[in-house]
């Protein structure tokens, strides 16, 4: 079955230098390079008190990529907390009010794109991810149109009460939940925690993993979220991304995705695995089916 549509939604992009990129590694007693400890004053953006700050990313791929960071150390693996996501939604609000869109993602735990363990959000300008987008390509962020209605898929109302929507338009299962007109961080963060709760449990379900976290802050799975002034969305994630034969027969990739998905970019590190994906939408579909859980899994639980 070829989901409909993916390559509309879906804009796929090419950048050599994320063959360099580090591979997330557990922290180990031996303390590793932490770029946001002290950011440099070339990239240092500004203070966002108490907690953060803001820093122009070292290494951009989209033009204005920058990056929400804790002042002191916390780890990228915990839940977020009220603030986080406080500070979070300054970012999206000062944009809009700006005439703007932003666009936010985090990337948590071995399984999801990230690299460093010190806790960090990230954003990209809307008008930097529309950039270079081909002619007759009808494309908008992923998260936005995911909590739009009507669309086919289930409303479940999680242990928080909160109402997350859910839909098997997509390869990989997420939770979503549209945000009110300027809510409280602690709203946000509730909003948060039960799209995490539904996504433990779908995790839980279908891998049947017995994996502890080591503490109780820390997220037993690997997951993306998406965010807007209008959209929160979550994907639980179990695998960073995966191999697939290009037309030729040759193995491609693997291509490593993050949370830029769940905003509708790919972001691919060599030619052959961007013309492979821009020009055949089963590969594409098969890269996405692969990365968490596939809604068909969830179809059998009966989540869907
Ligand atoms: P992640 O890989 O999701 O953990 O995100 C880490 C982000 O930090 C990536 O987008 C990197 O490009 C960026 N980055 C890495 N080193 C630095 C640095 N020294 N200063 C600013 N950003 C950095």
């Amino acid at each position: 079955m070829l989901l409909a549509n993916l390559s509309q939604q879906f804009q796929v992009r090419f950048s050599p230098a994320l063959a360099n990129k580090p591979k997330y590694t557990k922290p180990t007693s031996s303390k590793p390079i932490d770029p946001f400890e002290n950011p440099s004053k070339g990239l240092f953006i500004t203070d966002l008190p108490p907690s953060h700050f803001l820093l122009l990313n070292k290494y951009p791929i989209i033009p204005d990529h920058f990056i929400l960071a804790t002042k002191e150390y916390k780890s990228q693996t915990d839940l977020l907390e009220v603030g986080d996501l406080g500070a979070a939604y300054d970012c999206l609000k000062a944009y809009k009010e700006n005439g703007e869109e932003l666009f936010g993602f985090f990337n948590s735990g071995e399984h999801s794109g990230a690299s460093k363990p010190h806790r960090h959000i990230q954003f990209l300008p809307v008008e930097s991810m529309c950039s270079g987008i081909e002619e007759g390509k009808n494309w908008s962020v992923l998260a936005d149109s995911l909590v739009k209605t009507p669309r086919p898929g289930i409303f479940t109302v999680s242990p928080s009460s909160v109402p997350c929507l859910t839909s098997p338009e997509l390869p990989f299962t997420y939770f979503s939940s549209p945000l009110p007109e300027d809510p409280s961080s602690e709203h946000l963060h509730k909003i948060y925690i039960s799209l995490h709760e539904q996504a433990c449990q779908i995790v839980q379900q279908v891998t049947k993993s017995t994996e502890t976290p080591q503490s109780k802050e820390e997220s037993p799975i690997s997951y993306n979220i998406g965010l807007t002034d209008r959209a929160m969305v979550l994907c639980p994630r179990i695998s960073e991304g995966s191999k697939v034969k290009s037309r030729n027969g040759d193995l491609i990739g693997p291509v490593s995705l993050n949370g830029t998905i769940l905003g509708g970019t790919l972001l691919v590190k060599s030619e052959e695995d961007w013309d492979t994906l821009r020009s055949d939408e089963a590969k594409l579909q098969d890269i996405l089916y692969a990365i968490g859980i596939s809604s068909t899994a969830s179809e059998r639980e009966g989540r869907l």
